[in-house]
């Protein structure tokens, strides 16, 4: 059966993927099983979405009786938990306004798109350049990969969409010199999760927000890596105090059900008026629902502090980790956005890795990515970790 499936999934499904050679059908918590009954710890979680592991009982239970009830109506009409939901997030963030869609690429769509109406209903319809960081990740759609600082992913689509230009992250002063009077927006990730798991220096996020606020150019932060509680508090920002205009979530933000968001301030908010933007199944209340319990759940089991207590132990055993091999060149993230750098190609540990019974996933060819479930165990990373030892001595 498992042969069956690969093998027709590789003649039918379109060829974007490389996958594993194996089949999953199952999971619970942090485990998922493959049809051959083999059982793998999941430090990928649909790469930082399962943020409270597979199959979560409150969560399927909520689904079942919302698709009992209404899956969905379209935004001609007013539905409960879509409001509800942005009630929720209105709460938890900065923001007063939420648009939905149903991707991360397509919550970028969302913010490219506000920041350059925002100053076209100002009269200024000549600043619409987004300044972007090299190595960022934005999505796949023709804006976001316009977004998106790595050439790989632009090969064969050219031309890309005009008014994008490119920074190296962490450079302040580079990023002065590229905002001129075209710019409407910044827009980067307080963390790189797909660039490598790569953090911001001491004050860069600081100083971006206040040439953001000199030159009167609005910040636009994609959160949907690193927002919902995956860096230890709730969107990553906060660990520097700054706030943007405009902020992204995806990904975890439904626990694994296809959901994207696009938060802003109500000033700048104020230049999505009915008609200039849409989506059919945007907010759908399925959807919404799922999002909603996990919001709930979050807040109740107070699910973000441990991700930054867990975090804390995960990166202090990788730290440990390196001083015994010297192979390893850098631990880099934050709460359970983790990265190790080898000194070569990562890449052949994955499937070794995954022999042994874990999921882990690589970046950039040279760093290995975890990004479990904030509910994962000590013991859990212990195990991981024991696993690292014995492939990094091999
Ligand atoms: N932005 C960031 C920071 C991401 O990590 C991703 C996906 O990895 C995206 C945007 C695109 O999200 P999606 O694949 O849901 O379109």
């Amino acid at each position: 059966m498992t042969d069956t499936i690969m093998r027709t999934a590789d003649r039918v499904i379109a060829a974007t993927y490389r996958r594993f050679p194996i089949v999953l059908e199952r999971g619970e918590g942090c485990t998922v099983w493959d049809t051959q009954g083999r059982r793998y710890t999941d430090f990928v979680a649909g790469i930082a979405v399962c943020n409270l592991g597979h199959a979560h009982p409150r969560i399927a239970a909520a689904l079942a009786r919302q698709a009992r009830r209404l899956v969905h109506v379209s935004n001609l009409y007013y539905t409960i938990p879509q409001t509800e939901l942005a009630r929720m997030l209105v709460e938890q963030s900065f923001a007063d306004r939420v648009f939905f869609g149903n991707s991360g690429a397509e919550a970028n769509e969302a913010a490219i798109k506000l920041a350059r109406k925002h100053f076209n209903d100002k009269g200024m319809p000549e600043r619409f350049r987004i300044v972007c960081m090299e190595k960022s990740f934005h999505g796949r759609t023709m804006a976001t990969l316009s977004a998106t600082g790595q050439d790989k992913i632009k090969k064969g689509f050219d031309p890309v969409l005009e008014g994008f230009s490119f920074v190296p992250f962490n450079d302040i002063e580079a990023l002065n010199a590229a905002i001129d009077d075209h710019t409407c927006a910044v827009m980067l990730e307080p963390i790189q999760g797909e660039g490598g798991v790569r953090c911001p220096d001491a004050g860069f996020l600081q100083r971006v927000r206040e040439l953001c606020d000199q030159r009167g150019v609005l910040m636009i932060l994609d959160e949907i890596q690193t927002g919902m509680g995956r860096t230890g508090k709730f969107f990553a920002h906060e660990h520097y105090g700054v706030t943007p205009d405009i902020m992204t979530l995806a990904k975890a933000l439904a626990n694994g059900l296809p959901i994207g968001a696009m938060l802003a301030t109500e000033k700048v908010a104020a230049a999505f008026g009915v008609g200039a933007h849409a989506s059919t199944f945007g907010g759908t209340p399925l959807v919404a629902a799922a999002a909603l319990e996990t919001l709930k759940i979050m807040v109740e089991e107070k699910i973000v502090p441990r991700a930054l207590d867990t975090g804390n132990y995960f990166q202090e055993a990788l730290n440990q980790l390196k001083l015994r091999h010297s192979c390893v060149a850098e631990v880099r993230g934050k709460g359970l956005l983790l990265g190790i750098q080898l000194n070569g190609p990562a890449e052949a540990l994955v499937p070794v890795c995954m022999e042994k019974g874990f999921l882990v996933n690589c970046v950039q060819g040279d760093t290995l990515r975890f990004v479990p479930p904030l509910i994962i165990q000590k013991s859990e990373i212990e195990a991981l970790i024991q696993c690292l030892d014995d492939v990094l001595t091999r």
